[in-house]
C-alpha cells in the first residue's frame, strides 16, 4: 500500500501547529497539519490575553483579531484590597483566539501546508527507511488514513502532556458573560488561597459589555468555583468551557528522535499565569526553521538547535517563574494581605506598571530591587514563603 509522504505531519492545529507549520513550508518543506476539531480556532479555549509587541516579533495578530486593548491590571486580596497597575505602555491586548488561529492557518495554507480538519492522530510508529507513519482517524467518515513523514510534530497541546503523564495540568472553568460591573480595558485578578489554591480567578473584559471570566485552583472543581465567584456579581453567561491549564514549566527534550514537541505539548507555557501563546508561536516557527536547516543538511543533529534557541529566549524568565509559582504555592491568605499591601505601597504600583507583561518574572524582581524584595521576604508568615522569596535574590 502507498502512503502520502510528507516532509512533517503536524498533529494539532493551534497556534504552535500552524506557527510550524507556517515557517516550515515557507522553508520549502511538504508540510500536513492534521486537527481534530471540525474547524480550526473552534471552540474558543483561550482568553487570549497577549502583548502584541512580543507576538509581533514573531506573527503579529492582524487587526481583526484585536478584541481589546488593556489599560490596567487589577489584583484584588481575599479581604477585598486591591492595587491597579497601569498597563497603558505596555502594549496588552485582548485577542480573538479563534480568529488568530484563522489567520495563521490562512498564513500555512498560502505557503503551502496542507491541514485537514476533523482528523485525530491515533498513532505514530516507526516506519520504512527511517520514516514514521502517522494514523488518523477522519470523523466524517470513520475511516483510518495514514502518512508516512520524516518529522512527527506533536502540537497537540494538554492532551499530549495528560497521555504523557505529565504533573502540572489543572482543570480551569472559563465563561465568556455580559454583564456591566467591568469595565473595558481593565483585567482584574483575584487571588484566595481558600478558592483558588494556587492560582486565581481573572475577568478579561473584551468589550462591548463582554467579558472573559474564569478560575483554576489546586484540587477545586473549577465550575462550581466560577459559579461561586459569579453567585455576588450579576451576568448572562454565553459560553462555558472546561479547559485545563498547564503550570509545570518546559519538557526536558523538545526532540526526541523524529517526534518534536511544540507550543503546550512542550511546556512552553508560563508557569506563573498560564499564558503560552507567545511562547507557542516563537516555539512553532523555532521548530520550523531548524526542521528546514536540518533536512536540507541531511543532518538530524541540528534539530538540537531549536530548544537551544528557544532555551536563550524564554528558558532563564520560565526557571524563575516556576519559582515564583512555587513561592506563590507557599503563601496563605495572609501573606497574600501582606504581598498585595507591599505593592500598593507608594513607587512599587507605579514602577510596576512599566514592567515587562512577558519577562514578568525578572522585571518583578528587577523593578522591586533585592532590598524590597528581602523586606518583603520579612513580611510573610510562613517560613517555606519566607524562604522561598529570599532565595530569589540569593
Ligand atoms: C482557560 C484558558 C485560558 C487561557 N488564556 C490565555 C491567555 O489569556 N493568554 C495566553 O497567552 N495563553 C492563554 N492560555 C494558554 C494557551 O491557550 C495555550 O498555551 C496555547 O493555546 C497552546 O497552544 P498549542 O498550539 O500548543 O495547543 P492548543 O491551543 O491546546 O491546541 C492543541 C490543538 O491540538 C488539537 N488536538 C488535540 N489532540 C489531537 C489529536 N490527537 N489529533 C489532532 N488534533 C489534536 C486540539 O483540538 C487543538 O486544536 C489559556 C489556556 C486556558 C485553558
Amino acid at each position: 500500500m502507498s502512503y502520502r509522504r510528507y516532509d512533517a505531519v503536524v498533529g494539532g492545529g493551534s497556534v504552535g501547529g500552524l506557527s510550524f507549520a507556517m515557517e516550515a513550508a515557507s522553508r520549502g518543506l511538504k508540510v500536513l497539519v492534521l486537527e481534530e476539531d471540525k474547524q480550526v480556532g473552534e471552540p474558543e479555549k483561550c482568553d487570549g490575553l497577549v502583548s502584541r509587541r512580543a507576538l509581533s516579533k514573531y506573527i503579529a495578530p492582524s487587526e481583526r483579531c484585536i478584541q481589546s486593548t488593556v489599560k490596567s491590571g487589577t489584583v484584588n486580596s481575599p479581604s477585598g484590597r486591591s492595587v491597579t497597575l497601569g498597563a497603558s505602555r505596555l502594549d496588552v491586548v485582548v485577542i480573538d483566539r479563534s480568529a488568530y488561529e484563522e489567520q495563521l492557518a490562512e498564513s500555512a495554507l498560502s505557503k503551502g501546508a496542507e491541514l485537514r480538519t476533523g482528523a485525530r492522530v491515533n498513532g505514530v510508529v516507526p516506519g520504512p527507511a527511517g520514516d514514521l507513519v502517522v494514523t488518523a482517524s477522519a470523523s466524517a467518515s470513520a475511516s483510518t488514513e495514514r502518512y508516512l513523514c520524516s518529522y512527527y510534530v506533536d502540537a497537540t497541546g494538554p492532551s499530549s502532556l495528560v497521555g504523557r503523564k505529565r504533573s502540572g495540568l489543572i482543570p480551569a472553568a472559563k465563561y465568556e458573560v455580559e454583564g456591566d460591573w467591568f469595565e473595558d480595558g481593565g483585567v482584574q485578578v483575584f487571588l484566595d488561597q481558600e478558592k483558588y489554591p494556587g492560582f486565581f480567578a481573572w475577568v478579561i473584559p473584551r468589550g462591548n459589555g463582554l467579558a472573559k471570566i474564569g478560575a483554576a485552583g489546586l484540587g477545586v472543581n473549577s465550575f462550581k468555583t466560577l459559579d461561586s465567584f459569579l453567585s455576588t456579581r450579576k451576568v448572562n453567561i454565553r459560553t462555558r468551557v472546561a479547559a485545563p491549564i498547564y503550570l509545570g514549566g518546559p519538557i526536558d527534550e523538545f526532540v526526541l528522535g523524529r517526534t518534536v514537541f511544540v507550543g503546550e505539548s512542550a511546556g512552553q507555557v508560563k508557569p506563573t499565569t498560564a499564558g503560552g501563546i507567545l511562547a507557542s508561536v516563537a516555539g512553532g516557527l523555532m521548530a520550523g526553521r531548524w526542521m528546514a536547516e536540518s533536512l536540507a543538511a541531511g543532518d538530524p543533529k541540528l534539530m538540537a538547535n531549536y530548544q537551544k534557541e528557544w532555551e536563550k529566549v524564554f528558558g532563564k524568565e520560565f526557571r524563575l517563574m516556576k519559582r515564583l509559582r512555587t513561592l506563590y504555592q507557599h503563601l496563605s491568605n495572609d501573606d497574600v494581605e501582606k504581598m498585595v499591601a507591599a505593592l500598593s505601597s507608594p513607587g512599587v504600583a507605579s514602577k510596576l506598571s512599566s514592567t515587562d507583561f512577558d519577562f514578568h518574572a525578572s522585571a518583578l524582581l528587577s523593578t522591586l530591587g533585592a532590598r524590597t524584595t528581602l523586606q518583603l521576604a520579612s513580611v510573610l508568615i510562613s517560613v517555606e514563603a519566607k524562604n522561598a522569596l529570599t532565595s530569589l535574590v540569593e
